[in-house]
């Protein structure tokens, strides 16, 4: 898989993808990321990618020059499976959309920063929108790593034990089991003895019904 992220910070997106699962699935080779600096595709002499906006009011525009040439010069090199926006109105990133998003093969993500992007970008430029939770961001850098790291993990290999991903929180509907590691006891604390047991069917039983009593205790709505 090849990510391409198009941002006026590139800064900000250092260090999510120098270290830990990132990294080492960069290292692997089962991922290229790649951050451009919008700047770089600006034209005037400044350098700037942003200007005011049409009608007045606060705040700055990201204009569609740079962007559409950054864009422009991506898709003369492959072929994008999705242009993504990182916008707050846009589609809820859930674990269903990452699982989809993976098994792309190359994305652009383009950050949006001030008041957001000349909407023609958006017309013309992007085919889908990802927007983290309902808040606002001051930028689309970190909303951005987000959508990244749970596509990343998900890909073969990434995980050092393949079945990792297919456990965790959403991945079957429920919350994942609570997990536990040394030392046995704590200040009197105990790890449930079942886990300690060896007994595997046991520990698999467990854990099944803990997901579900934790799902329908703290998230009900996802067994709807
Ligand atoms: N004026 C816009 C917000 C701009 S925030 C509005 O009211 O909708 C600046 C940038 O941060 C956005 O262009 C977007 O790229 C990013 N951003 C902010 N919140 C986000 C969120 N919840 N999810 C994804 N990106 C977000």
């Amino acid at each position: 898989m090849r990510i391409d992220i198009i941002t006026c910070l590139p800064k900000l997106l250092e260090s999510p993808f120098n270290d830990s699962i990132l990294k080492r699935a960069q290292d692997k080779g089962l991922v290229t990321v790649k951050v451009h600096d919008l700047r770089e595709y600006s034209t005037n002499k400044h350098r700037t990618t942003d200007d005011y906006a049409f009608g007045g009011g606060a705040g700055m525009v990201m204009m569609i020059e740079p962007i559409d040439r950054c864009v422009t010069e991506l898709k003369k090199e492959r072929a994008y499976d999705e242009v993504i926006y990182m916008s707050p109105d846009g589609e809820l990133l859930t674990q269903g959309l990452a699982n989809k998003l993976s098994l792309y093969k190359n994305l652009v993500i383009l950050c949006g920063h001030y008041k957001g992007v000349d909407e023609r970008v958006r017309e013309h430029l992007i085919t889908r929108e990802i927007s983290i939770g309902d808040y606002v961001l001051s930028g689309g850098e970190l909303a951005a790593a987000v959508v990244a790291d749970s596509v990343i993990r998900l890909l073969p290999g990434v995980l050092s034990d393949e079945t990792s991903a297919l456990t965790d929180s959403f991945q079957d509907g429920l919350i994942a089991p609570p997990v536990y590691t040394r030392p046995a006891e704590y200040h009197g604390w105990k790890v449930p003895d079942v886990l300690m047991s060896g007994h595997e069917a046991k520990i698999t039983e467990w854990r099944e019904e803990q997901a579900l009593d934790r799902t329908r205790k703290k998230r009900p709505d996802l067994l709807k």
